[in-house]
């Protein structure tokens, strides 16, 4: 079997069980191309920070395994021990070498010159974030929005909006843009991308620009509470037990895997936990999420005025 198939057939058959990601470390890891690992620029924008907190919080493979063994970050403001000039000269001569992984979090404003988001000042020279990613984005070899903001504007381009906000990809239109969206991402959605970068390239993905190895299905089709919803139970309340569709669930139109994917170390994910998923991987979320608790049929009319009306809502 090609490396590749190998890849693809590991993905598919074990998506459904625990620590995925660290069972592809465990068999992939080894078939990593030899020599420098790529350097990484990790440029925030206009965001909360709760993307590089969630990658903070992998633990299988833990945080210090995915530096060591995928990437060598060279700029990422949370994490480099370098600031002010130091941290800058080292953006700018990574950049103009080329041939790095460039991933960005939160969304890009454009209103006010862009000003609504400064990654760092030169002197009286203020960079914005659309400045530096018009500056990096053709030099980079790979990009990747981690994020919904980054992806689709997410809650910094709600409305009214009025720092302008956007998804990476409707600024760089002429590059593949990645979008592993999320709010936030879950650790081994970019973890998963950045794997499949340094083996094979660019994965397969759907019309939003996500790898549909994460996105490729709905959370309804998974569901722990699907006989519930087939079988016309719903929950009356949170807290019940039942099927949440009539509590404003948007797992019918929301592609990614968290039923079995699960968070905080593959512990848990939302309707598990006893609340409806509130669509945070879409494009258009949150505006075409809320209200949250008011049910699907009832909330996405009239909610269609930002991108595509049709949005997702054929994903199932
Ligand atoms: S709780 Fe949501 S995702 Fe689960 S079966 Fe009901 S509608 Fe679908």
């Amino acid at each position: 079997m090609e490396p590749r198939d190998e890849f693809q057939s590991f993905c598919r058959n074990n998506l459904n069980r625990p620590n995925f990601t660290g069972r592809l470390f465990d068999q992939f890891s080894g078939t990593l191309p030899p020599g420098p690992k790529p350097p990484l620029i990790w440029l925030e924008a206009n965001a909360c920070s709760g993307d590089s907190i969630s990658i903070l919080n992998s633990v299988a493979p833990g945080l210090g395994q995915i530096l060591c063994s995928l990437v060598e970050v060279r700029y990422w403001n949370a994490l480099m021990p370098s600031e002010g000039q130091k941290a800058q000269e080292l953006l700018f001569t990574t950049a103009e070498a080329g041939n790095f992984i460039l991933i960005i979090e939160g969304a890009i404003s454009t209103a006010g010159g862009g000003r609504f988001a400064i990654p760092f000042r030169s002197g009286d020279y203020l960079f914005t974030s659309e400045e530096l990613l018009l500056y990096l984005a053709p030099k980079a070899k790979y990009i990747i929005a981690a994020g919904t903001c980054a992806a689709f504007g997410g809650p910094s381009a709600a409305r009214p909006n009025p720092s302008g906000s956007k998804g990476v990809w409707e600024i760089i239109q002429d590059r593949p843009v990645v979008n592993v969206s999320g709010c936030p991402i879950n650790p081994d959605w970019l973890t998963g991308t950045l794997f499949h970068l340094l083996l094979f390239g660019l994965p397969e993905v759907d019309r939003y620009q996500r790898p549909t190895l994460f996105y490729g299905q709905t959370i309804h089709s998974a569901c722990q509470r699907r006989s519930y919803f087939d079988t016309g139970s719903f929950a009356a309340k949170l807290g019940d037990a039942e099927c949440m569709f009539t509590l404003g669930c948007m797992g019918p139109v929301t592609g990614a895997d968290c039923p079995y994917r699960l968070w905080n170390d593959h512990l848990n994910w939302p309707v598990k936990a006893g609340t409806p998923c509130i669509g945070c991987t879409k494009s258009g979320f949150p505006d075409r999420s809320t209200p949250f608790y008011t049910p699907l049929p009832e909330k996405l009319p009239g909610r269609t005025e930002r991108g595509n009306p049709n949005a997702e809502e054929d994903l199932n």
